[in-house]
């Protein structure tokens, strides 16, 4: 899980989509159960931790913060008139149809620099060439923010099959490199060197029983046939020269 906070404009797109499926109004008890169900996953280890004053979680106390600026810009009907109801206004609704059309949202790890509203998540740097020298701490977070990325930008989902396994910490999947990162391969930990998949295919792949052509058609080489084309997600472009190291290798 990241450790970064949950920006403030994505906390912003998960309470106009919440408030937008639930009918435009919604008291604040029930929209922290909401809020918590439908997103508690997706939150970072910092999110839940408490907040100085120790009487709620920082993600719930920023949320209440965003539903003052939403406020501020005339989203929501002002608390003093809607009486502790979080109620959007014709610009909230407004604001609503505007992310149902942009599609699913997608889940930004960086802190934005700019706090303007809807923006995809932030690629992070990754490196270009992880050496098994480098101190071991920063491998270690550099390698799970980019992991974390990549299946979070697919919202856990195995780019093969489509499936999305739920455990009771959550949803889980598998950041699988493409061109691995250890010797001979020296595959670079970026995303688009990363695949988002289930362990099954995880597995499946690194062994080369898969192999995924230049357009993404997968190939299951035990049996020869086409498993369709590659799950894509805007923001994750996949290296094509990492797939080809991959068919290269696994071809004999
Ligand atoms: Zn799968």
């Amino acid at each position: 899980m990241a450790s970064e906070l949950t920006p403030q404009q994505v906390l912003r797109e998960w309470l106009l989509t919440m408030l937008g499926e639930l009918g435009g109004s919604v008291p604040t008890a029930r929209a922290l159960k909401v809020m918590e169900q439908r997103y508690g996953a997706l939150l970072s280890e910092e999110d839940w931790t408490l907040t100085k004053r120790g009487d709620e979680s920082k993600w719930w106390n920023r949320t209440r913060f965003e539903r003052k600026n939403m406020e501020r810009a005339k989203l929501l009907v002002p608390a003093s008139i809607s009486r502790g109801i979080w109620t959007l206004t014709e610009a909230g609704w407004e604001e609503y149809r505007k992310i149902q059309k942009a599609g699913p949202i997608v889940e930004a790890i960086e802190e934005p620099k700019d706090p303007s509203p809807a923006q995809p998540p932030s690629e992070p740097d990754g490196q270009e060439s992880p050496s098994r020298a480098e101190v071991t701490t920063q491998r270690i977070i550099r390698s799970t923010a980019v992991a974390d990325y990549v299946k979070r930008i697919h919202d856990y989902t195995c780019q093969v099959c489509g499936i999305r396994l739920i455990t009771s910490k959550g949803p889980y999947s598998e950041a699988a490199h493409i061109r691995p990162l250890g010797q001979p391969h020296s595959g670079p930990d970026l995303a688009a060197n990363v695949l988002c998949l289930c362990p099954n295919h995880h597995v499946l792949f690194d062994f080369g029983m898969l192999s995924v052509s230049d357009d993404l058609i997968v190939t299951d080489h035990s049996s020869g046939s086409s498993l369709g084309h590659l799950r894509e997600a805007s923001g994750h472009l996949i290296g094509r020269d990492y797939l080809a190291h991959h068919r290269n290798h696994h071809s004999r």
